[in-house]
C-alpha cells in the first residue's frame, strides 16, 4: 500500500517546545517514572487556580452557549477588550477592530495564513515563541529572524532589524513581554521599531499575552498606545494572566490605518469565519476576567507566588557553576545561557535529553526558539518553591559532572 506523507506544506514548520523530547518524558511516565515538566507555561497544573468569578461565569453561561456565537466573538467579549485598550490610552478602536479566537495561537496563525504569499518575509525574534516561525513557514512565508540582545536584557537589536528588511518584507513580530527571554521593552525601542515599521510600510504584530505578569518595576507598554499612523495588530488572552490556558480564550485587536488594511481585514473575517467562531463558554470569560478583579497582582508583587519562584529560580540558577541568566522582568520563563568555556556543550538538544534521563527533569533546548547557539535553554518557574528548589539542585548536580571542558 502507498504510503501516506504529510503535507509538503509542512516540511519547514517546527513546533519544538512539544517535541521529541516531551515524547521521550511521556514514553518515561508510561514506565512509572515521575518528571518535573517545566517545559510549558501552563500554570493551572501547578496549583495557579483561575479567579472564581471567572469559573462562575462560564457556568453560570454554560446554558446559553450552546449554539455559535458572531464569528469574530460575542458582542460583551469584544466590548470588555475595546474598553481593556481604552484603557490603555488607545483610543481608535471599536468592537469591529476585534477578534475572538481560541487561544492567540489560532489567531496567529489566521493572521498569517490572511496575510502571506509565498516567498513574502516577516521580521520574528530570534530567539522567538516558535509558533510565529511556524506559522510563518505554514503559511508559504519566510521567517526571518532578528537579534534580540542578551547582553541588551535580550532588547531588540534595531540595526539588525533594519538590515534585514527587503522588498519582500511585510510585518514585524514583537514578543512583550517576552517568552522565551522574559524582557519587558522600553518605550524606547517599541518607538524605534515604530519608526523603521513607518518608514518601511510594515505591520507590526505584538504579542502581549503576558502583558500583567510583570516583576519588580517593569512598566509594560501596549505598543499600540504608541501610535495611530502605523498598522498595529495587538494579540492577548487569558491563558497566562488569568491561568485558564484550557479555556484557549484570546483577541486580536486592529488599531492604526484601518482603511488602508481594508482587504486584509477582509481576508481575517473570512478565514474567522471559516471556523464558524470561538469556543463559546469560554468567551463568556473574557468579560468578567478583564472587567473584574486583577488578582494576578498579588502573585507578582510583596510575598506573591510568582515573584518568589522566580527569585528563587534566577539567584539559584546564576549560583550554578557556568549558567546564567537574566531576571525575567515579565511572563513566566528564565532563558539560561550555558557557558561553552566551561561545558563542551554541541547539541543543546542532547543535553536536555541527558538531563532528562538523568534527573527526570524536563526543560526546551534554546534552539526551538529559534536561535542558532546551542548553549540555552528555557526553564518554566511555576511549581511551588518546595518543588522548584529540590529541582534546581538536582540541575547544579546536573552540570556539576556533564560535558566539562
Ligand atoms: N504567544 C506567546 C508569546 C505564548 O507564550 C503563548 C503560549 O505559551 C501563546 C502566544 C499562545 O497562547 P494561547 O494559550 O492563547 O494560545
Amino acid at each position: 500500500m502507498k504510503a501516506i506523507t504529510k503535507s509538503s506544506k509542512l516540511n519547514n514548520v517546527c513546533y519544538d517546545i512539544r517535541g521529541q523530547i516531551a515524547a521521550e518524558a511521556k514514553r518515561l511516565e508510561d514506565e512509572g517514572h515521575k518528571i518535573l515538566r517545566l517545559n510549558i507555561g501552563n500554570p493551572a497544573p501547578f496549583g495557579f487556580a483561575a479567579p472564581d468569578d471567572i469559573l462562575k461565569d462560564v457556568i453560570h453561561n454554560l446554558p446559553r452557549s450552546q449554539g455559535y456565537s458572531e464569528s469574530k466573538g460575542i458582542y460583551s467579549a469584544r466590548v470588555a477588550v475595546m474598553q481593556y485598550f481604552q484603557q490603555q490610552g488607545i483610543k481608535d478602536v471599536n468592537v469591529d477592530d476585534i477578534f475572538i479566537g481560541n487561544g492567540v495561537s489560532e489567531l496567529i496563525v489566521m493572521a498569517m495564513q490572511a496575510l502571506l504569499d509565498n516567498g513574502d518575509e516577516v521580521l520574528i525574534p530570534s530567539p522567538d515563541y516558535p509558533l510565529w516561525t511556524a506559522a510563518v513557514s505554514l503559511s508559504g512565508g519566510k521567517p526571518v529572524h532578528y537579534r534580540c540582545d542578551d547582553e541588551n536584557s535580550w532588547f531588540p537589536d534595531l540595526a539588525d532589524m533594519e538590515s534585514k528588511i527587503t522588498k519582500k518584507t511585510k510585518a514585524i513580530v514583537l514578543i512583550n513581554p517576552n517568552n522565551p527571554t522574559g524582557a519587558v521593552y522600553s518605550k524606547e525601542v517599541l518607538q524605534g521599531i515604530i519608526a523603521l515599521a513607518r518608514k518601511h510600510g510594515l505591520i507590526i504584530y505584538s504579542d502581549e499575552i503576558y502583558d500583567k505578569i510583570l516583576y519588580d518595576q517593569a512598566k509594560h507598554v501596549p505598543t499600540a498606545s504608541l501610535s495611530t499612523d502605523v498598522l498595529i495588530i495587538t494579540l492577548g488572552g487569558l491563558s497566562k494572566n488569568y491561568r485558564i490556558a484550557g479555556f484557549r480564550a484570546g483577541w486580536m485587536v486592529i488599531s492604526g490605518p484601518k482603511l488602508h488594511a481594508e482587504d486584509y481585514i477582509k481576508g481575517l473575517t473570512l478565514l474567522s469565519s471559516m471556523r464558524m467562531c470561538a469556543n463559546v463558554p469560554s468567551q463568556h470569560a473574557i468579560q468578567t476576567a478583564l472587567g473584574g478583579y486583577q488578582s494576578i497582582n498579588e502573585l507578582i508583587s510583596g510575598d506573591g507566588r510568582l515573584l518568589k519562584q522566580r527569585n528563587i529560580a534566577y539567584q539559584m540558577i546564576n549560583d550554578i557553576d557556568g549558567l546564567s541568566c537574566n531576571p525575567a522582568m515579565g511572563a513566566l520563563y528564565l532563558f539560561v545561557k550555558v557557558d561553552n568555556k566551561k561545558f563542551n556543550i554541541t547539541d543543546d538538544e542532547g543535553m536536555i535529553l541527558d538531563l532528562l534521563k538523568q534527573e527526570k527533569i524536563l526543560l526546551v533546548h534554546g534552539r526551538a526558539f529559534n536561535i542558532k547557539e546551542n548553549n540555552y535553554f528555557r526553564l518554566v518557574f511555576l511549581p511551588h518553591v518546595d518543588e522548584l528548589v529540590p529541582a534546581l539542585e538536582k540541575l547544579k548536580n546536573f552540570f556539576s559532572t556533564y560535558k566539562q571542558v
